[in-house]
């Protein structure tokens, strides 16, 4: 499970998911754009936009997949819900895996039910070449004792593990630097998939 804002998805998260399959060697990828994210201010762009724009730059990428639970289900985007349901799906046996930016890691103490979420499922934190900073103290303390060292090791068992992972193309882009420079009609080719590009021009979205 792969979730965000994706406003809009760009290459960043598209290379990410695939790199993340490949090194965890995944049946599926689900890319789940929240429609209200907790920790943030909602997006100006809403959620099934950003949902076909997601799906505009998977296309066709094997086990690359946008999952709608987070636009169907009322309320908060909270991703212990997400995983809870992916879980029942799957049942007690599936290896499920939360994968996340380090700058979003750097918060996940302060998410809902953060215990929770390593009942349901492993998290796998992903560098970011331009995210860099200490862990706060109630990270360490939500984290202790879930370090593993290898994609085998955290396999072994259905949740609970923590891996940090050096994905081979690490890549400094960001959605917010995006929408800056839509805003100020600078060029966006080539930090997103053509075919969202063109989407987003179209209508004027982040102009
Ligand atoms: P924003 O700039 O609006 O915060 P973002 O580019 O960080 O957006 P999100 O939709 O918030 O995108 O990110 C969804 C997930 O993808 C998060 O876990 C985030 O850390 C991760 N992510 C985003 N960009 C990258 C990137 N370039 N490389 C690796 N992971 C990324």
């Amino acid at each position: 499970m792969l979730g965000g804002t994706f406003d809009p998805v760009h290459i960043g998260h598209l290379r990410s998911a695939i790199e993340l399959r490949d090194a965890l060697v995944l049946d599926r990828v689900h890319m789940v754009p929240a429609r209200m994210p907790p920790h943030r201010a909602t997006p100006g762009v809403d959620a099934e936009q950003r949902a076909i724009m997601l799906a505009l730059g998977i296309a066709d990428t094997p086990g690359l997949y946008v999952d709608d639970r987070e636009i169907r289900r009322e309320g908060p985007s909270y991703s212990t819900a997400t995983l809870a349901s992916l879980r029942e799906e799957l049942g007690p046996h599936a290896r499920l895996v939360m994968a996340l930016g380090y700058d979003a890691y750097l918060h996940l103490a302060d998410w809902h039910e953060p215990q929770r979420l390593f009942e349901l499922a492993h998290v796998v934190v992903v560098d970011r070449p331009d995210h860099r900073q200490p862990l706060p103290m109630a990270l360490e303390t939500l984290i202790a004792g879930r370090d593993v060292a290898s994609v085998d090791a955290l396999m072994q068992s259905p949740a609970g593990g923590l891996l940090h992972l050096s994905l081979p193309t690490r890549m400094a882009i960001s959605a917010t630097a995006i929408r800056e420079r839509l805003q100020r009609g600078a060029s966006v080719r080539y930090l997103l998939p053509e075919a969202v590009e063109r989407y987003l021009l179209a209508r004027r979205l982040y102009q």
